[in-house]
């Protein structure tokens, strides 16, 4: 599929993340306008709140975009968010006959800041990446038991926390916890010595359901698609996840990014999952291409120093897709929300370059990373910046997600000190 052009020029260059082939909705406020959601268009934003009082988006009895996030457009199905991109579509395209009325609704991106797209629902994380968790069992447990004897039959998953999931650009405090190091008997509270980031997609679940649904329906209820980093304190992990898995160690925060991409900005980068070692039964059979080409990238800059790219990968990695964990979770009767966000798991390829986390890129602390500058890291550092950014590549032009940073904090002192 070509560039879909628009009369918004800054749209129409091979290196935005945001031609008019993406149209992704997040949530904005600037210094005078309270936050509501927008959509992004090169390099500005479309103010939905502005557009839907002006009858310029016209789509339902009640107003869609009288509140800051995009669950409300959800609730309506995929007809009304086929509705509002065709819309969408026409209204910025070259050409349009709208053009005078639109244009005095785009603000400047720079001049924005961009808040949680969607209230999220429940948050799930998975450990559907092959190579991530091949790479982790062989730390942890020995390159003979390296994936447990479940993995290639399910997706693994825990329930997150849908309390700490934060947008792209909030800073992440260093967590205390429990933590037992190999030298010593007795654990020990302390600061998170071995912070890590994981590299990860997320889906967005836009249609609720009430029971076992296939993986047919279950691709169908999904919204749009997020990066997504599941911070992840290693040394607290080690020590509680035996046997019910990870709590603490990823509860600290999971950052997202501000715009969500649809599913529909994505359907010409559809992509199949890798062949399968043990067929899968029924009710998780692939029945179509349910991963996506996404090109993936991870820059850590310290602080006041330039970025190094210290991996990147791609989203075809990943063994289970979004669909079929959505599916699996679905299984047992378990009901799934408007605004329940699924993490894929950390996204991993099968060479060095594309470890998603720094677990594995520095073997478990054994072989620290060398960035650019000079300085090396095992786990992250005070002050550290780190950056997803993710894209995939059309014919001259690509749909990107912008960018999910977070900036690590120093941790609090002693929180049970008095
Ligand atoms: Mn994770």
């Amino acid at each position: 599929m070509p560039l879909n052009s628009s009369w918004v020029s800054s749209a129409n260059s091979a290196e935005t993340d945001f031609p008019l082939n993406n149209l992704p909705y997040g949530v904005f406020s600037t210094d005078t306008l309270d936050a509501r959601c927008g959509v992004a268009i090169g390099d500005m934003i479309f103010d939905m709140y502005a557009a839907e009082e002006q009858g310029i988006i016209d789509l339902t009895d009640e107003p869609l975009f009288d509140v800051p996030f995009w669950n409300e457009l959800m609730e309506q199905g995929p007809a009304v968010w086929t509705a509002l991109r065709n819309r969408l579509t026409d209204l910025l395209a070259e050409g349009s006959k709208d053009q005078a009325l639109v244009e005095p609704l785009l603000v400047p991106m720079a001049n924005a800041t961009l808040h949680m797209p969607l209230v999220v629902s429940e948050f799930t994380d998975f450990y559907a990446g092959r190579h991530h968790a091949t790479n982790v069992g062989t730390m942890f447990r020995g390159p003979e038991n390296a994936l447990p004897p479940n993995w290639l039959h399910i997706p693994i998953g825990y329930n997150g926390r849908a309390s700490s999931v934060v947008v792209s650009g909030t800073d992440i405090r260093r967590p205390w916890g429990q933590l037992k190091s190999p030298d010593h008997d007795l654990p020990a509270f302390l600061p998170s010595r071995r912070f890590d980031l994981e590299l990860e997609m997320g889906a967005i679940v836009g249609m609720a359901s009430d029971g076992p649904i296939t993986v047919d329906e279950a691709d169908a209820a999904i919204f749009g698609y997020v990066l997504l980093n599941d911070w992840s304190a290693r040394d607290i992990q080690a020590w509680e996840y035996q046997p019910l898995g990870p709590f603490q160690a990823k509860a600290t925060a999971t950052s997202i990014s501000p715009w969500i991409v649809t599913k529909a900005a994505l359907e010409p980068f559809r992509t199949s999952t890798p062949d399968r070692e043990f067929e899968l039964l029924d009710h998780l059979k692939d029945t179509g291409p349910m991963l996506y080409d996404i090109d993936l990238s991870v820059t850590l800059a310290p602080e006041g120093k330039t970025a190094t790219t210290i991996a990147q990968t791609n989203y075809r990695e990943m063994y289970y897709s979004s669909a079929q964990q959505l599916a699996h979770h679905s299984t047992s009767g378990c009901p799934m929300n408007v605004g329940d966000l699924l993490g894929s798991g950390t996204i991993s390829g099968p060479t060095k370059s594309e470890r998603g986390s720094l677990l594995e890129l520095s073997w478990g602390g054994k072989e620290p990373v060398t960035l650019d500058t000079g300085d090396t890291r095992t786990f992250l550092e005070d002050d550290d910046r780190l950056t997803l950014t993710g894209h995939a590549k059309g014919d001259g032009y690509r749909v990107g997600f912008g960018t999910c940073s977070g900036t690590i904090l120093a941790a609090l002192d002693d929180p049970y000190k008095c």
